[in-house]
């Protein structure tokens, strides 16, 4: 944690955004997590930080690569970017909006490694998200 909480304030300093209590705040509470929707941040935060003020960090921190987004059929959910997380892939749930974190597999990094150098793509960066129904929710529906 102390690491990361280093180079998050390195990367708000270089852009000249201030170290604010909410910014860091917001920070903490993704650390360690997985994916988080709004509304889950809100419930951890909001005795603390207002919505507005998470909604205004939150975007800061996307454009700032700290967080990505995870978009989920029309919803999505942030987590802390690849600078602070080692490279993985999701899967998620239409229904329940459930999010799971997929097993490293070589072979699709081989692959898309691949498919960049054959396009003459250099430094390739991916995302890659499998949408679907889980098991509980694919039984709701037949
Ligand atoms: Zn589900
Ligand atoms: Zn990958």
């Amino acid at each position: 944690m102390q690491e990361a909480l280093k180079t998050f304030k390195s990367i708000l300093r270089k852009n000249n955004d201030h170290v604010t209590h909410a910014r860091q705040r917001v920070f903490a509470t993704l650390y360690g997590k997985g994916p988080q929707s709004m509304s889950e941040l809100h419930k951890m935060l909001g005795c603390e930080i207002n919505r507005t003020s998470i909604y205004r960090v939150v975007e800061l921190f996307e454009q700032r690569g700290i967080v990505r987004r995870i978009q989920i059929g029309w919803k999505y959910k942030v987590e802390l970017s690849e600078v602070f997380v080692a490279h993985h892939h999701h899967i998620s749930c239409l229904s329940c909006g459930r999010v799971f974190a997929i097993k490293e597999d070589e072979r699709i990094e081989l692959l898309i490694a691949e498919i960049a150098r054959k396009n003459h793509i250099s430094h390739p960066v991916h995302q890659l998200e499998i949408q679907g129904y889980c098991r509980q929710c694919a039984g709701k529906l037949s």
